[in-house]
């Protein structure tokens, strides 16, 4: 589960080709990072995969199925905004069980997912509490807890940090390594930070205007970039 193939896909904005025709593979398991400054595509094409934004061409596969019409709802994919878009008026335990009871999944089998993921994500000594009485971490791994209780093929995750102090943004991305170490499910994962990518992901994909410049592990990057853009961004001496 959570194999994810990008085959000439393409997306543009009017007569803006943002990304011209592109071919990835994300493993299953995968912990892949999309890196690159600010404005080369990097939501863009995490969009494309969740299916909050229709291709231009090309097409999308999931586990070895087309999905590239599928709604997002359908695609078995779960996405992590930076925003956290937690519901105010809702305790911790409603926030992470609305996905569940939209889908009307059975009350018991939510109980099941919601405790797991508050184990998983120490999150069961403020379950009850409001998003307004959390630290901006808290709030966070409630939004990941949201995204766990769909036991979804792969998370999506959007800069999920960027709204973090330095000091906790340290914290979170060890958490986000070790739940992936735990889950053993594909993460998608984009930042601008090249610390946030060399430090966490299996595979880096360098996006630069919409285009890949290169894809390899972080060691790959570092020891042997392509040019000088992948050389500058990753920070290897070339
Ligand atoms: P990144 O996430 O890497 O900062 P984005 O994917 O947000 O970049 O944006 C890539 C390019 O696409 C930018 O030039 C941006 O202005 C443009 N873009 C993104 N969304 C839209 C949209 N809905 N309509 C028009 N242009 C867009
Ligand atoms: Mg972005």
């Amino acid at each position: 589960m959570g194999r994810i193939t990008l085959d000439k896909v393409a997306k543009r904005f009017g007569e803006v080709e943002v990304i011209p025709p592109l071919d990835l593979t994300i493993e299953e398991g995968e912990f892949v990072v999309f890196v690159g400054p600010s404005g080369c595509g990097k939501s863009t094409l995490l969009r494309l995969i969740a299916g909050l934004e229709d291709v231009s061409g090309g097409q999308i596969r999931i586990d070895g199925k087309d999905a590239t019409e599928t709604p997002p709802a359908k695609r078995g994919l779960a996405m992590v905004f930076q925003s956290y878009a937690l519901y105010p008026h809702m305790s911790v335990r409603k926030n992470i069980a609305f996905p569940l009871k939209m889908a009307g999944m059975p009350e018991d089998e939510q109980k099941r997912r919601i405790d797991n993921a508050a184990k998983v994500l120490n999150l069961t000594d403020y379950i009850d509490r409001r998003p307004g009485q959390l630290s901006g971490g808290q709030r966070q791994r409630v939004a990941i807890g949201r995204a766990i209780v769909r036991e979804p093929a792969a998370f999506l995750f959007d800069e999920p940090l960027s709204n973090l102090d330095a000091a906790l943004r340290v914290g979170m991305r060890l958490e986000i390594t070790e739940l992936h170490a735990r889950l053993k499910t594909t993460m998608i994962y984009v930042t601008h930070d090249q610390v946030e990518a060399m430090t966490m992901a299996d595979k880096i994909v360098v996006l630069r205007a919409g285009h890949i410049e290169q894809v390899g592990s972080p060691l790959e990057l570092y020891r042997t970039p392509r040019n000088l853009f992948v050389a500058g961004f990753i920070g290897s001496p070339k």
